[in-house]
């Protein structure tokens, strides 16, 4: 088959992933097949009334993938692209990453097919609280706690929190994160995503012994994730020589002045289209650019056996979920660039939303001082963790990263299991 027509599927990437960490641990076959699979996977059908007076339908998702170590957590994304197949491999790694960092959480993730830039502010409210109200028996804060994802912010963040505690009829803060800060937000879960992603990107320089202020970087995508590693790195003297948004992608040797593209940027109805500051390059050769270190934040699936052959990144740190398909892999190991999995290096996100729920749940509120210190000390400690598995079974971060995971997450669900008199590993 010609690598022209390979379509690539997200959910088969994790498989593939799964199943070189489930053998290295001698996983037993019923356990492996259980946690391939979602614990649930919902389809919800619902239509809202148009500003312009007519009905439009939408086909949302909701994926549990396992809720073996705590109620399931993830984002709602909100995309034309949104499937079936892409939610569960988003759920699985939720799973994966929270295990990785020791979140008490389970994983899950959902979507509505919509494109969320042709519908007004009041039409998004329409949608997420339909949405909510297709889910209300699915979401609860001890259950499923959803997030933000592609598309979506505070707003909707805000929306579904209201329209579930109207539901239940009274408030309930807990029931998601990444609310706005008078919706019972936290302090620092904005901007968390991409603070992990700089944190874990600085780890990454010092493994390879690059100095921030000698090293360059470029960013793909110039969303939540996108903007906030640009900024803190940008902070930390890394310059940073491209970025790009859906609409274009810039490049400039001498260094992007990030402070000033996002005053670009906000004023520019939140697109980084005529930055006027760099100069245009083709979306797929900014991935291709002779940088220390490559972050693609926007989507999955963007480096694949088609161009990783030519990636000149000396490291690569997945900002965004499963930008990195699984065929690109042995090519980028035999190219000796160090890959910092997504289920580690954007896992922030997912550490500041428990830091949220934890706050709703005990009424508390926290200095931002201390979100920021307890999250570089968990990511520092799964960064560490990650390596030292890497070194001991002489396999990849990713693979390490995964053979943690579901280690942990194999040995809470046989203890959940009752009926389960397998062995969890296999017996030789
Ligand atoms: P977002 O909607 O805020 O931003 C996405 C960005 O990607 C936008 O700038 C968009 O223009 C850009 N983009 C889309 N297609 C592109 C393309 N083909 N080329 C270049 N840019 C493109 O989304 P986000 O929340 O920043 O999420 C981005 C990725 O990070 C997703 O994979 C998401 O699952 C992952 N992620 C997000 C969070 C979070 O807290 N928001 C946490 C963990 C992982």
């Amino acid at each position: 088959m010609s690598s022209e027509i390979i379509k690539h599927n997200p959910f088969q990437s994790m498989i593939d992933r799964f199943n070189i960490a489930a053998d290295i641990l001698n996983l037993d076959d019923s356990i492996k097949q259980k946690l391939q699979r979602p614990e649930k996977q919902i389809t919800v059908n619902f239509s809202i009334t148009l500003n312009n007076g007519n009905v439009q339908n939408f086909e949302g998702y909701r994926v549990i993938h396992n809720t073996a170590l705590g109620p399931s957590k993830g984002g709602i994304r909100y995309d034309t692209a949104v499937n079936l197949d892409e939610v569960k491999a988003l759920a699985a790694w939720m799973t994966w990453k929270s295990a990785v960092t020791g979140i008490p959480f389970g994983g899950a993730k959902g979507g509505i097919i919509c494109d969320p830039r042709n519908h007004s502010k009041t039409e998004l409210e329409k949608i997420t609280r339909a949405y909510t109200k297709a889910l209300a028996d699915i979401f609860g804060p001890e259950k499923d706690v959803p997030a933000p994802d592609m598309g979506t912010g505070p707003d909707e963040m805000g929306w579904l929190m209201d329209e579930f505690s109207i539901l239940h009829g009274r408030p309930i803060h807990a029931v998601v994160t990444g609310k706005h800060l008078h919706s019972g937000g936290s302090l620092g879960r904005v901007e968390a995503t991409g603070r992990g992603v700089s944190i874990i990107t600085l780890l990454a320089l010092e493994k390879l012994k690059i100095r921030p202020a000698r090293a360059t970087a470029a960013i793909q995508g110039f969303g939540n994730v996108g903007l906030h590693s640009a900024l803190f790195l940008h902070e930390k003297g890394v310059k940073i020589v491209a970025v790009s948004d859906v609409s274009e992608a810039f490049y400039n040797p001498n260094g992007i002045n990030i402070p000033e593209l996002i005053l670009y940027y906000n004023l520019n109805n939140k697109t980084i289209k005529g930055y006027p500051n760099s100069v245009a390059i083709k979306h797929e050769d900014l991935l291709l650019l002779d940088v220390d270190v490559l972050i693609p934040a926007a989507k999955e699936d963007v480096i694949t056996q088609k161009n990783a052959g030519d990636i000149q990144a000396r490291i690569i740190v997945e900002g965004a979920n499963g930008p990195v398909a699984s065929d690109a892999a042995q090519i980028l190991h035999d190219k000796n660039i160090l890959v910092v999995p997504d289920i580690l290096a954007n896992a922030g996100g997912v550490t500041v939303s428990y830091f949220e729920w934890l706050q709703n749940s005990l009424l508390e509120s926290w200095r931002i001082s201390q979100i920021n210190k307890r999250l570089e000390d968990i990511l520092e400690k799964g960064f560490e963790t990650v390596f030292r598995v890497a070194v001991k079974h002489n396999v990849t971060p990713r693979i390490a990263a995964y053979i943690i995971a579901l280690k942990k997450v194999a040995e809470t669900q046989s203890v959940k299991e009752v009926a389960l008199e397998a062995p969890l590993f296999k017996q030789n």
